[in-house]
């Protein structure tokens, strides 16, 4: 071979080993572009991985609200830690005080029905029952433009078969620390930082000082333990 077809075959092989090193890179940039970089057992890791893949769901939920003295309180604490809650309120609060509605349905909380006068529905005729319910939902309609989609009945107790409940979901809970009637913040939050569990919708009121601070201890305890706190459509529907 000639000396000048021996330097252009060098050439075209150092040519050739450049552009398969090149080919090489960009796949492997590419591959940790998409977070799936191949570690050295073979397993493929996601980036990001341990930050989301083990959250476990949680929801809290406030009953009997809005409270004039207390919701707001709450409002702030939520948005401050960024959580969203549900709120069950009653038909009644919701018309004395509709800004708070209205700030908790503009910070991205979900509203819920929990009757107008908070009744025992079960001991209410279907007409009566129905009036509960419907006055609810139009009085929160009013104010946020949406109709409420669940329903949570004031003690738990369903209202007879009617149709004013036919498109809502009734949403009862898991967990019920009693925070209404007994017991210090810390009491309630170590209740339920004791009984909770994956996918637990959460019972609370947003009613009075120590419900509120325990609400908020709830959320860093349980932030804490690998818990994200969730509306009650993403348990329900997961
Ligand atoms: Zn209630």
């Amino acid at each position: 071979m000639k000396k000048a077809a021996k330097w252009l075959l060098c050439i075209n092989l150092l040519a050739w080993t450049l552009l398969a090193v090149q080919v090489l890179t960009v796949n492997m940039e590419q591959r940790v572009a998409q977070n799936t970089v191949p570690v050295q057992n073979g397993d493929v890791q996601a980036k990001g991985e341990d930050a989301d893949a083990v959250k476990k769901k949680v929801a809290l939920t406030f009953d009997d609200g809005p409270d004039p003295d207390y919701t707001e309180m709450l409002l702030d604490g939520l948005k401050k830690r960024n959580v969203k809650a549900t709120f069950f309120l009653l038909g009644k609060q919701a018309e004395a005080y509709p800004d708070i509605v209205k700030r908790m349905h503009k910070e991205g909380h979900m509203i819920g029905n929990h009757s107008y006068d908070h009744v025992n529905l079960a001991n209410l005729s279907k007409t009566d029952a129905a009036k509960q319910i419907r006055m609810t939902s139009e009085a929160i309609h009013k104010i946020t433009g949406e109709y409420p989609q669940y329903l949570r009945p004031p003690f738990g107790n369903e209202p007879p078969e009617c149709s004013c409940a036919k498109n809502m979901m009734t949403v009862l809970w898991d967990v019920d620390p009693l925070d209404w009637c007994c017991g210090s913040s810390s009491t309630v939050i170590e209740k339920v930082v004791k009984a909770v569990e994956e996918d637990d919708i959460i019972l609370l009121h947003d009613a009075s000082e120590s419900s509120v601070e325990a609400a908020l201890g709830i959320i860093d305890a349980l932030e804490k333990q690998g818990y994200e706190f969730v509306t009650v459509d993403e348990v329900i529907f997961e």
